[in-house]
């Protein structure tokens, strides 16, 4: 796969992350500190952690920065950004960021459907689209792969199955099968129905490998997280529901996989830590230094998998009836 990236006048990647306080915005700056020397942070946006943001804004220099919520464009701590760097407020000025001509490739790691709109400036100004933001292609999938097709710009999955999957099908995508993606089961992996009725929102909240925010962590307690993957990897790879299986893996080291026409499966292996695909996106296609601690099989010692229980966890049933209906009732499953 081929991708049209621009580059600044030092040959750095000019990147624009928006939602940079978040769990992915975080890593994503850390990514940029440890590889400077390939990649510049030139716009931040936040939704109303502006503390943060002019932390960020003035470790990296950054030329311009957005607020979503306009309810702190007042405030005080904002008039310490940096000398010339230019404050927008509202959810336009984070798209004006992502049309920016001092930005190569927008990172959207907006939580939920606040992303959708960012996306698409992206992507319609001939960006590179890094994408953390799941609910862009559950809700507007069909719209975001037309603008691709018309502009010729590319989507790379930042959500950790999908980077795995878009990897395995480098080299021999057109002799693909079917797609396997893996799911860690979340904090209530092995209950039955009848358990789940008493669990609570505390205990959904502990996710036992994966660091992330509380919407995603909670989701991936009732698997409406992979029901939401299961939709997205549906339309970034433009397959119908039943090419598209989820197997319950606990270990999270395989990240996903491949199935080939011939048997074989292709599988992408690492540790739980979501700067991997972070960089991996940031960075593609090469990727020279460490990302991520390397992997140690023999420390992890067992890898298993089993199969979802669907009476227990009905969220990947529910999305294979939104995905089999059409696209509008994927908006009606995210928007419940
Ligand atoms: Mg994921």
């Amino acid at each position: 796969m081929s991708f049209q990236t621009t580059y600044g006048p030092d040959g750095r990647l000019r990147v624009a992350i928006l939602g940079c306080t978040g769990s992915i915005g975080t890593q994503a700056l850390d990514v940029c500190r440890q590889h400077a020397d390939r990649l510049q942070v030139t716009a931040l946006s936040v939704n109303s952690s502006t503390s943060e943001l002019v932390a960020a804004a003035r470790e990296f220099s950054v030329p311009a920065v957005a607020v979503a919520d306009v309810a702190h464009g007042d405030d005080a701590v904002l008039q310490e950004l940096p000398e010339g760097t230019k404050l927008g407020l509202g959810a336009q000025a984070v798209c004006e960021l992502a049309r920016r001509d001092d930005v190569d490739c927008v990172l959207v790691a907006i939580v939920g459907a606040a992303g959708l709109e960012a996306s698409h400036a992206a992507l319609t100004s001939n960006k590179r689209l890094a994408l953390a933001n799941k609910e862009s292609l559950v809700l507007a999938g069909d719209l975001l792969r037309y603008v691709c097709a018309a502009t010729g710009a590319s989507i790379l999955p930042v959500d950790s199955e999908h980077f795995a999957i878009f990897d395995c099908l480098c080299g021999r995508g057109d002799d693909a099968d079917h797609l396997i993606l893996t799911a860690s089961g979340g904090a209530f992996r092995g209950r039955k129905k009848e358990e789940l009725a008493s669990v609570t929102p505390a205990q959904a909240l502990r996710h036992p490998n994966w660091n992330m925010g509380a919407k995603i962590t909670v989701d991936s307690g009732t698997l409406m997280n992979k029901a939401l993957e299961l939709i997205e990897a549906c339309q970034l790879y433009g397959l119908s529901e039943e090419k598209v299986r989820v197997l319950v893996h606990p270990q999270s080291i395989v990240h996903s996989l491949v199935a080939f026409r011939d048997g074989s499966q292709l599988a992408q292996l690492g540790v739980p830590d979501m700067r991997l695909p972070i960089g991996a996106c940031l960075l593609w296609p090469r990727v020279e230094s460490p990302l991520v601690a390397p992997l140690d099989l023999a420390a992890v010692g067992t890898l298993t998998f089993e199969n979802v229980d669907d009476e227990a966890f009905p969220a990947l049933t529910l999305a294979r009836r939104a995905l089999r209906v059409r696209s509008g009732m994927c908006v009606v499953l995210n928007g419940a």
